[in-house]
């Protein structure tokens, strides 16, 4: 009788789990569904599948805050809300890996120093390239905003469609969710919380 060697799962340490590992379990989820990993067509999908990944999920090798630490102090006074609209995004629900598409929109009342534009654009970015749920990436994205800066208010607002919602399970598509963070200013007085979901419903959220 044989003995087959079984490989050992990997240890659950990042370090630890190779390319090769991951191709592997790819290959096991195209057995499970039915496929034949060996045919053509899929020869080179677990790589390409660990790419995508790699990409997918590089929000885990960024710390966010350091991408607000220059900021800029040379705002002539410059004292009322910025808001950079509707950014982009993609990521994945921590449920079911499937993808969350949508735009956030973040501003925040500066308190003597601003950041550069894009940077806020980055810590979306980096937050939602990891596993998450929603109403976390909205909170992480006000937290790391309202600590790097120390504004007088943020607030962040994300309308995202979940693929686990429209494309299985109940199967609603067009369905969307909007969630909302505010700190600072934003969450104590109304007049500031209005004026920022004015500016968001100016051609949006559509
Ligand atoms: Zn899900």
């Amino acid at each position: 009788m044989h003995q087959i060697a079984k490989r050992l799962p990997p240890t659950c340490e990042p370090a630890t789990v190779t390319q090769e590992d991951v191709e592997d379990a790819v290959r096991t989820i195209l057995t499970w569904i039915g496929e034949d990993p060996a045919r053509e067509g899929l020869s080179d999908t677990p790589a390409r599948v660990a790419r995508a990944y790699r990409s997918y999920f590089s929000g885990y090798a960024q710390e966010p805050e350091e991408f607000l630490k220059k900021t800029f102090k040379e705002t002539a006074g410059y004292d009322e809300m910025v808001l950079l609209r509707k950014i982009p995004f993609q990521s994945h629900c921590e449920h079911h890996m499937a993808p969350i598409t949508g735009h956030a929109w973040v501003g925040y009342v500066p308190r003597e120093r601003v950041v550069g534009i894009s940077k806020l654009a980055r810590v979306v970015e980096a937050y939602a390239n990891r596993l998450q749920i929603q109403e976390r990436l909205t909170a992480e994205i006000a937290g790391a905003i309202d600590r790097a800066l120390e504004p007088l208010g943020v607030a962040v607002l994300i309308k995202a469609s979940h693929q686990c919602i429209s494309g299985r399970g109940v199967r609603k598509h067009g369905v969307d969710l909007t969630t909302t963070q505010m700190l600072g200013c934003f969450r104590t007085e109304t007049g500031r919380r209005q004026e920022f979901l004015a500016m968001v419903s100016t051609e949006g959220p559509d």
